[in-house]
């Protein structure tokens, strides 16, 4: 009972936007004026070093408090904000945020740690983006290494020689670059090629169902021993249990992120949900 338009390919209705009376243009402008009015939040979830080592970091992952429907995850509203082109100023404040939150914990010591922000397509293509990072990162005082800038393959859509010229030279002022949700795109092998990465974080459907002897297991294998011949820092999302963490652990996957080790908090629990972890250095 999903409606779907068709008009231009894409879905008109979001699947849950269409399960509540508001309409879709009521949703477009609730969206609108969502950022002045300060109904976005970053919950946040750790990547642990593997198998049960540090925290190396956290991805930042958008919410939308919205007045009438609550919480509103980011599959319910990205798609929109991109449509939109909304997804321009509403990731600026998702770097802001985030970064402006790198910088509590970094001055806490906590100095190891990468702060990962999901970036669209739209922003991906958009020829400011260098700009965007510079700024925020100069505004808080944070070394480009702390922070990792997470792209999913679908963005090759958008893939052009001026935005992998863009992605090229913020990776060159030190930012990682990590591929998200890698297996899943079209050519994923090209991107890899293509893209300055630092990371690849494996997706989630590979370690749904994975365990020793299936065939998850063995194109997990193969792209973690891809990985290492490229360089990359592996990264399996969406581990859930003992036995993903495991079978990871033993073919050499470098860090984890998932349900199992932390879910994504609002900040003021984050310290506290990744307890007894401390920072390795305290500064004056
Ligand atoms: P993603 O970047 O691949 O993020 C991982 C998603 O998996 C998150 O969903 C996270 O909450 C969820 N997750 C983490 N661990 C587990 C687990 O063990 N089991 C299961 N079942 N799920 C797990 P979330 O927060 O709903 O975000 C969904 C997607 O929305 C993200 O996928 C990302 O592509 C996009 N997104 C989130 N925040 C932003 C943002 O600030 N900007 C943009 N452009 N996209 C965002
Ligand atoms: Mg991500
Ligand atoms: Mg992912
Ligand atoms: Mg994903």
């Amino acid at each position: 009972h999903t409606k779907r338009s068709g008009r231009n390919g894409y879905n008109f209705f979001e699947p849950s936007m269409n399960a509540n009376a508001h309409n879709q243009l009521q949703w477009l402008q609730d969206l609108r004026v969502a950022l002045e009015r300060g109904q976005f939040r970053l919950v946040y979830q750790p990547k642990f070093m593997s198998p049960d080592g540090p925290v190396i970091g956290a991805e930042a992952l958008l919410r939308w408090q919205h007045p009438v429907h609550g919480m509103v995850g980011p599959d319910d509203f990205i798609a929109l904000a991109e449509r939109s082109g909304l997804i321009i100023p509403i990731g600026a404040w998702v770097l802001d945020e985030a970064c402006r939150q790198m910088r509590e914990w970094l001055t806490l010591g906590y100095q190891d740690w990468k702060i990962a922000v999901n970036l669209s397509a739209l922003q991906f293509n958009d020829p400011q983006l260098l700009d965007v990072v510079q700024a925020v990162l100069e505004k808080h005082q944070l070394p480009p290494h702390c922070l990792t800038l997470e792209v999913t393959e679908s963005t090759a859509m958008y893939d052009t020689a001026s935005s992998m010229q863009t992605l090229q030279k913020i990776a060159d002022l030190g930012v990682d670059i990590s591929i998200d949700d890698f297996g899943t795109g079209y050519s994923s092998l090209l991107y890899l090629k293509r893209l300055p990465a630092n990371e690849l974080k494996i997706d989630r459907g590979f370690v749904r169902d994975l365990s020793a002897g299936t065939e998850d297991a063995a194109i997990v294998s193969a792209i973690v021993a891809l990985g290492r011949t490229l360089n990359l820092r592996i990264v399996a999302e969406g581990v859930e249990t003992e036995v993903q963490q495991a079978f990871l652990t033993s073919v050499g996957c470098d860090a984890l992120q998932g349900y199992l080790m932390g879910r994504p908090v609002p900040p003021e629990q984050f310290l506290q949900a990744i307890q007894p972890q401390q920072p390795t250095m305290r500064q004056a």
